[in-house]
């Protein structure tokens, strides 16, 4: 299974062009495109083809997650002509994101998720779990051939990776502050990530949904303290094997 980033930028853009939250997850023929943050719809086509793209994940409705599937359905139906591309996103989703267009005609077929639901779409069995975060917001566990994704999507320290169980390889959580400057805990601090995966015995920990004024080198040391270990930071681009 590949990971690869289409954007990292925490809650807005960051300066030169960084796209919010965005990831492409393949296995196979599989392609998964997890969470539309605004800018990531261009990096997704320098990755694969729209004709080839299995499916789309939606974590949940804040804009840095979920804009770009605008431009998806407008690609789909008035360019390429596709229909039924399947999407899964958090029940209400679809008739909240309606209001900015007319109707979404036989686009996509959505796919309502909830705490706990499971399926499988070509090679890659998806699990859900709700996280500690203002709008329903679900964690996502992708698994191919034995090997574990665990991307926390947005979530406070309420909620933990270990509710998909021990030992992912790897682990994608979200880290938008330095601990000493969180204002609110509707998303995690590096350090707060950091303890989180070690607890959950993560093999491999990458930090995203960096605050765009976030000190890097900071936020890495601060998430590599609390996990015992070296954590990579997610960037724009980025593809790594699970
Ligand atoms: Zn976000
Ligand atoms: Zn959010």
């Amino acid at each position: 299974m590949e990971l690869t980033v289409l954007g990292c930028s925490g809650s807005f853009g960051a300066p030169g062009g960084g796209a919010c939250s965005g990831y492409l997850v393949r296995s196979g023929s599989t392609s998964v495109w997890v969470d539309a943050g605004n800018g990531t719809f261009g990096h997704l086509q320098q990755h694969v083809a729209l004709e080839d793209l299995t499916a789309v994940v939606l974590t949940h409705g804040h804009p840095d997650h979920c804009v770009d599937i605008y431009g998806l359905h407008v690609a789909l139906r008035y360019g390429i002509g596709r229909e039924h591309v399947p999407v899964y996103a958090p029940e209400g989703l679809e008739k909240f994101l309606l209001a900015l267009v007319s109707d979404w005609d036989d686009t996509f077929d959505w796919r309502a998720v909830g705490d706990g639901d499971h399926d499988r779409i070509g090679g890659i069995d998806l699990r859900f779990s709700r996280t500690d975060h203002p709008p329903p917001t679900y964690a996502l566990e992708a698994t191919a051939d034995g090997r574990r994704l665990v991307y926390t999507a947005d979530t406070g320290p309420g909620w933990s990776v270990d509710a998909f169980g021990p030992g992912a390889d790897l682990v994608l959580s979200e880290a938008t502050y330095l601990h000493r400057d969180r204002p609110a805990p509707i998303h995690l601090s590096g350090r707060e990530a950091g303890q989180a995966a070690r607890e959950a015995a993560a093999r491999r920990l990458v930090l995203t949904h960096l605050w765009p004024f976030l000190d890097r080198t900071e936020i890495a040391t601060e998430g590599a303290e609390a996990y015992g270990d070296a954590v990579t930071l997610a960037e724009s681009g980025m593809t790594t094997t699970i």
